[in-house]
């Protein structure tokens, strides 16, 4: 692509959001280009396929209780969805011992979520955006329930309590329709998968749209002219009559808009990060652990792990293991097989040694991924009003806001991005529509 290429709406990524766009205002007879910095499409979703043949995903992957849009495109598009292999309680362990439900720690970290709870329903503002969960923390007495605490804020919001807001962790809580919702597998944030693995559907998405989506295009600059806009890519120009920007705000920073943004956007630019967040997927012959017990736990260690048994229903076995928040950024300093033996090397102490032996292991750092720039979403930085969900997607100009951080439900997760592009193609259809009408008189 080295002349400038012309099409109706160009669009800025090619996550799950950017495809959607693009595949609803094609289905009206849209024009689209999509552009993606990366050199595959599907953003903070990724497939792989294990050594034993089996899919598996490397970033987002539950369907979520009430996650429709995202069920009807897995059945759309011809995958299959399962529902998760999970306890009633997942076990908590502390190095060698379990944590006892019961215990004086737990009774501790459970009143503090049940606070939590009822505040995250108050309308917050004030002195919360500058306090972090971390001074929260501080003043529960017990050691280990506020390490438990802790690791509920690394595995939900992928930050560490120091890095995030009481307000920002509350509105989470309430956004998401509780910490019971958020936390629990079946009925919860986590109650299905996908066969195939939820990367699959947008490598679908991007099949059918097949030219129409460029790879390794990463979108420098956005300046609207009084018809149009004109974007600039490592690999040539783009015009267009509007564009649909898919990227979450923090990463909207290396793009140059011209006008400049208003100064909103900007200070959502500035005042949102990219979580941190690191996932691995382990592959076994077989879900081997299942008899002697289920392996969803939260690991309280060096790193702390949250653990969940995401194997197909025919097999083979697979645990998916994640780290949030600074621990994810410490694993950066080892290699792959220390990685792989310091995390597995915890969970043989609970599952039997042979999980120490995987047919395969796959791994991403996702705050490595200079494109995506991290995960599960962007967050607002403490003393900030900014970045709370939905983020603000009121068109800029010719510019259209899409991303799941700005999904009117569900946003954050695949189900939000989904709505967030569905909502982006309606708008920017229905100004084309009416700027052609305009003109046919
Ligand atoms: C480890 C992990 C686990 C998760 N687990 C779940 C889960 O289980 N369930 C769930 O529902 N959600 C989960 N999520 C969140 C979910 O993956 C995201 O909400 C969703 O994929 C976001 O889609 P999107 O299209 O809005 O954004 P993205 O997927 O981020 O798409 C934006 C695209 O824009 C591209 N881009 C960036 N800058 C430029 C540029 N300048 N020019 C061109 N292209 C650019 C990026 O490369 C990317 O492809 C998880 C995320 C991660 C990382």
């Amino acid at each position: 692509m080295s002349e400038s290429q012309q099409t109706t709406v160009a669009i800025v990524g090619a996550g799950m959001s950017g495809l959607i766009a693009a595949r609803d205002l094609r289905r009206q007879g849209i024009e689209v280009l999509v552009l993606e910095a990366a050199d595959r499409v599907g953003g903070r979703t990724l497939a792989e396929t294990s050594a034993l043949g089996s899919r598996l995903d490397l970033g987002g992957q539950w369907i979520g209780h009430g996650h429709h849009r995202f069920e009807q495109l897995a059945d759309e598009l011809g995958a299959a969805r399962f529902q998760m292999h999970t306890p009633k309680t997942p076990a908590i362990f502390d190095g060698a011992q379990t944590v006892s439900p019961t215990s004086s720690p737990m009774l501790a970290a459970n009143a503090a979520l049940v606070g939590a709870e009822l505040l995250s329903r108050i309308p917050l503002a004030g002195r919360w955006n500058t306090a972090t969960v971390q001074s929260w923390l501080r003043k529960i007495p017990s050691d280990r329930a506020r390490r438990l605490l802790g690791v509920l804020v690394e595995i939900t919001s992928c930050t560490g309590p120091e890095q995030l807001s009481v307000r920002a962790f509350l509105e989470l809580i309430r956004y998401q329709g509780g910490l019971q919702t958020m936390m629990k597998s079946r009925g919860g944030a986590q109650d299905s998968l996908v066969t195939e693995g939820a990367g699959t559907l947008a490598e679908r998405l991007a099949a059918e749209l097949g030219a129409r989506v460029r790879t390794g295009c990463r979108v420098t600059a956005i300046r609207q002219t009084a018809d149009g806009a004109v974007l600039d890519t490592s690999a040539g120009g783009v015009e267009a009559q509007r564009v649909i920007v898919s990227v979450p705000p923090p990463m909207t920073k290396h793009i140059a808009f011209e006008p400049p943004l208003p100064a909103e956007r900007i200070a959502l630019q500035r005042n949102t990060v990219m979580g941190t967040v690191y996932k691995a997927i382990a592959v076994y012959d077989t879900p081997f652990w299942r008899t002697r017990g289920d392996a969803e736990c939260v690991l309280l260690g060096q790193p702390n792990v949250a653990v969940f048994d995401t194997s197909p229903p025919d097999g083979p076995g697979h645990l998916c293991l994640l780290v949030g928040g600074p621990a994810a950024r410490a694993l950066d300093d080892l290699d792959t097989d220390g990685r792989r033996a310091l995390l597995l090397r915890q969970l043989a102490r609970h599952l039997g040694d042979d999980v120490e032996k995987p047919a395969s292991w796959h791994e991403k750092s996702w705050h490595q991924d200079v494109f995506a720039g991290g995960g599960y979403t962007a967050l607002p930085v403490p003393g900030t009003s900014e970045g709370f969900y939905p983020v603000a997607s009121a068109p800029t100009g010719r510019i259209h806001w899409a991303g799941t951080e700005t999904a009117a439900e569900h946003a954050g997760y695949i189900e939000g991005a989904i709505e967030a592009g569905n909502r982006a193609a309606r708008e920017v259809a229905k100004t084309i529509t009416h700027e052609s009408q305009t003109k046919a008189h």
